[in-house]
C-alpha cells in the first residue's frame, strides 16, 4: 500500500528548543539569540540552546544565514537534524558559551514556506479528487514538485486541479499548528492517506497543520507554514510527468 511520506512530525530527540515548532506566528522568526552549547571545529559545526534554522527534512531544504558575535560573523551553509540541531558554518567559529546573533536568509526561507503550505493543499485537493497519495516531494524556492500514486491523470485534467487549488487559496483561509493525540490522528484521516503504523509508539502526540481548522487540511507536520493561504499568490502546475506505473509527478510554481 502506498504511504504518504510523513513529514519530520518530531524533534523530541533533540536537546535544544525549536521556536519554529511553537505556532504560526513563530515560523516568521527571521533574527533570534541564543548561546554555543557545542562546537566541532573538525567538521565545521556548532549546536545552539535554541535555534529557528529548519534543519533539512520532510522534502524542505535547510535554512542559510548568518551568525554573528563580538564583531565577528560566520555564515550557515548546512543544517541538519541528528541527536539535536547541527549548524554547519564557515568563517570563524564561537566558542563554547558565546552568545551569538542568528538571522537566517529570509527570502530563502519565505519561498520555502509559501511551496511547503502549497504542497499541503495540492496534496489535500489531489487525494480529494483522485484519492492520489502523496509518496514523495521536494520544496525549492522557485518551484517544487509531489509525486502522486495510485494516479491516472491526462493533461486535460491539470486545468480544473489548478483551478480548485487556487480557489482554496484566494480563500485566505488560516493556518494553525496544534499539538493532537496519535489517535485523534488516526480517526481524523483516512489510513489509507496516512498510515501512523510506522510511528514508534513512543510517540503519542503529533504536531498537527490545520488548515480552515482542518477543513482543507489536517496533517502531522514539522514543516514551517504561511499562516494565511493568501500569501501564497497563484500557483501554476508547470508539469506532470509519469514516474512508473500510476505514479505522476507534478511540478508547480507560485507567482
Ligand atoms: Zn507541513
Amino acid at each position: 500500500m502506498p504511504i504518504m511520506i510523513l513529514p519530520d512530525s518530531s524533534f523530541t530527540c533533540t536537546m535544544e528548543e525549536i521556536l519554529f515548532m511553537a505556532d504560526i506566528p513563530s515560523c516568521y522568526i527571521k533574527d533570534f539569540d541564543a548561546v554555543v552549547k557545542m562546537v566541532d571545529r573538525d567538521e565545521g559545526y556548532i549546536l545552539l540552546d535554541r535555534t529557528s534554522f529548519y534543519p533539512v527534512g520532510g522534502g524542505q531544504p535547510n535554512d542559510t544565514g548568518k551568525i554573528s558575535w563580538d564583531g565577528r560573523n560566520a555564515t550557515v551553509i548546512d543544517v541538519r537534524k541528528k541527536n539535536g540541531i547541527y549548524h554547519y558554518i564557515t568563517g570563524e567559529i564561537p566558542d563554547v558559551g558565546t552568545k551569538v546573533a542568528c538571522s537566517i536568509d529570509w527570502d530563502r526561507r519565505y519561498a520555502h514556506m509559501k511551496m511547503h503550505t502549497a504542497q499541503h493543499i495540492l496534496s489535500a485537493v489531489m487525494w480529494n479528487r483522485y484519492r492520489a497519495v502523496t509518496v514523495g516531494n521536494q520544496i525549492h524556492a522557485d518551484y517544487s514538485h509531489i509525486d502522486f500514486h495510485p494516479l491516472e491523470i491526462g493533461q486535460e485534467d491539470i486545468g480544473g486541479i489548478e483551478e480548485e487549488v487556487n480557489e482554496i487559496i484566494s480563500s485566505g483561509s488560516k493556518v494553525k499548528v496544534e499539538d493532537h493525540s496519535r489517535e485523534f490522528i488516526h480517526n481524523s484521516i483516512e489510513v489509507e492517506r496516512i498510515d501512523l503504523s510506522r510511528l514508534p509508539s513512543s510517540v503519542k502526540e503529533l504536531r498537527t497543520v490545520l488548515i480552515d481548522d482542518g477543513k482543507i487540511d489536517l496533517c502531522p507536520c514539522a514543516g514551517t507554514h504561511v499562516g494565511d493561504l493568501s500569501e501564497l499568490g497563484h500557483l501554476n502546475i508547470v508539469k506532470r510527468k509519469s514516474k512508473g506505473a500510476k505514479r505522476i509527478r507534478v511540478q508547480y510554481e507560485l507567482k
